[in-house]
């Protein structure tokens, strides 16, 4: 397996994972692998194709007859999602989805392709992939690896911003409950649970701005290359 000079991101939902994995990729000229929207993508495509999510072996036919890419938007910095082709990029963030994310992502079989699929996007180098056990499991090699953390408090207040700035009617105190609900899933599922690896950084991101934070990584990555 490769890992050569990945860096791994992992932590709960809220934590501030992917906006400051996106500044340190940025900032380093690396690549963004966002997983997290991989499980997304496998799940709006289970919802939209009325696919039970505790039927195992339709998710794992799923995952397998489903493309998943990651594409920069011409004339931007951002990346686009695609399934099949289609740009699911806003479609893949909405409450459904959060809601429903962990029960795919809990299915062996469906880890197994995206995993698989996962450490190919990585073979390169030069990589900055956050999720929940990019550290403990994709990338066991990987020479960097941090572990975001932070209130579940912070984490709510932060996922109640984004979603009314997108327009998406919800509470802090439900978000609370839901994002406590997906933390418990993605902590006590069997395969692959979310966890710190022994040799992961941890960060409380609470005090700190995602800039802060990204310079904190990229500083402990440019002392040590
Ligand atoms: O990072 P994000 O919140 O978008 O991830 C959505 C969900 O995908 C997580 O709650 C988790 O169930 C799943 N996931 C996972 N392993 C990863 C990344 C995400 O199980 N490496």
């Amino acid at each position: 397996m490769q890992s050569k000079g990945n860096i791994a991101i992992d932590g709960p939902a809220g934590a501030g994972k992917s906006t400051v994995a996106k500044l340190v990729a940025q900032e380093l000229n690396y690549v963004y692998i966002d997983t997290g929207a991989m499980y997304r993508a496998l799940t709006w495509k289970a919802i939209k194709e009325k696919i039970a999510l505790d039927d195992e072996e339709a998710l794992n036919r799923l995952a397998q007859d489903t493309e998943i890419a990651f594409e920069k938007k011409p004339g931007t910095k951002n990346q686009i999602v695609l399934c099949d082709g289609e740009d699911i990029t806003l479609a893949i963030r909405s409450p459904e989805v959060s809601q429903a994310v962990s029960q795919v992502a809990r299915v062996p079989a469906v880890r197994e392709i995206l995993v698989g699929q996962q450490r190919r996007l990585a073979e390169t180098g030069n990589v900055v992939m956050d999720g929940r056990d990019i550290g403990s499991n994709v990338l066991p090699d990987a020479p960097f690896k941090f572990f975001l953390t932070a209130s579940l408090e912070t984490r709510a207040r932060r996922r109640y911003k984004e979603l009314i700035s997108k327009g998406y009617q919800t509470s802090l105190k439900q978000l609370q409950r839901e994002i406590a609900e997906r933390d418990a899933m993605d902590s006590q599922r069997e395969m692959a649970p979310l966890i710190k690896a022994h040799d992961a950084v941890q960060i409380d991101t609470g005090c700190f701005s995602p800039q802060q934070v990204a310079d904190i990584i990229v500083q402990h990555v440019r002392e040590r290359l």
